[in-house]
Order: C-alpha cells, then structure tokens, then sequence
C-alpha cells in the first residue's frame, strides 16, 4: 500500500447516490501526510524546467501552490465561471447531464511556457481536458497532467489522450 493512501477517505454516495467520493481532507490536516504527499507528486515530474502550475478549483489549489513553489514556477487558478476578476477565456465541456465551465485570466499563460496541470483526482477527465485546451490557447506547452489519484474505472485518460499523465494513486 502506497503510505499516502492511508490519508484518502471514501466517502459513499457523496454529493450523489452512486458516487465514492475520494475525500482528501484527512490529508490535509496531517503535516506528515502533506509532505510526503508533496514529495511523491514531485517525484512524478522530469527534470524540465515548469513556468507555470496550474491548478484547478478548489482541491487543486491545496498542492498546486505547493508544487509551484518548489519548482519555482507561478501559480495559474482555474476557476468556475463568474470568479476571475480581470480579463478571461473560458472553455466548456459536458458533463453526464448538461456542461461545465471554467475560466482562466488571459495573461496566465506566455507563449512557449512550460506547464504543469495539477489537480486532487481525475475522474472522467472532462476537467483536465478543458484545462489542456485553456493553456493550449494561451501558447502554452503542456508538461504533465500531474494528479493525486486517477480514478481508472472512469477512463479519464482517455480524454488526456497524448498528454503525460501521472498521478500518485491509482484505483
Ligand atoms: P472529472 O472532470 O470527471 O475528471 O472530475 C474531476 C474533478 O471532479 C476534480 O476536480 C475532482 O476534484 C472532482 N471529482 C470527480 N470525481 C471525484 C471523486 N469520486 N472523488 C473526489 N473528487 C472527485
């Protein structure tokens, strides 16, 4: 067993009937957890030089920050639509009934920089797809789609198809 999937709580039928939520909050109060957790998602990564990390709301935020700065790159939020105060592009995708949409600000990204993705857990995919096309927009090249855990059943990485795609846990 992988020590940090200790830290992941199953959560069944949350926020819906049917879902097994992967609730990484008992991660986060734990110091020890945090760390290692911090370490393993570096330990994922090449040795390329990141100028951004981008992080999707809410729970990508938590590592993707941490990630930033020990690769000494930015930080980009990705938020849902509505929350970014200045200028922005926004993509949609479906979701199993209707669409999502997130945002990001127009000068996030610079032609040529080299981007990691980072969020909690890829599940259909949906979200880290948007994402790569937000960044892909903006001119920016695409390094990893860095996760905590990727939920295979759901296949998401089809979706990510020809990206590099890592994640710490596997179920
Ligand atoms: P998806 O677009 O289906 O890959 O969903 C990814 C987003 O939804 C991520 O931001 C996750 O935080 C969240 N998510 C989806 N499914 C789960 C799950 N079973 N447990 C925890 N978070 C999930």
């Amino acid at each position: 067993m992988n020590k940090i999937e200790q830290y992941i709580r199953d959560i069944n039928n949350f926020p819906k009937e049917g879902i097994l939520f992967k609730d990484i909050a008992p991660l986060l109060q734990n110091p020890q957890g945090m760390k290692d957790c911090l370490n393993e998602l570096l330990g994922l990564i090449d040795d390329v030089k990141i100028d951004k990390v981008v992080g999707m709301e809410s729970r990508g935020f938590f590592f993707g920050t941490l990630l930033a700065q020990k690769l000494n790159a930015g930080f980009v939020p990705v938020r849902k639509p509505g929350k970014l105060p200045y200028k922005t592009i926004e993509e949609s995708y479906s979701l199993e009934y209707g669409t999502d949409t997130l945002e990001m600000h127009i000068d996030a990204i610079s032609e040529g920089d080299n981007v990691l993705i980072h969020d909690d857990v890829l599940a259909t995919g949906g979200t880290a797809s948007a994402v790569c096309k937000l960044v892909e927009r903006l001119g920016g090249n695409i390094i990893q789609c860095n996760f905590i855990m990727q939920l295979n059943f759901l296949n998401g990485i089809e979706k990510l198809n020809g990206y590099n795609v890592k994640s710490v846990l596997e179920y």
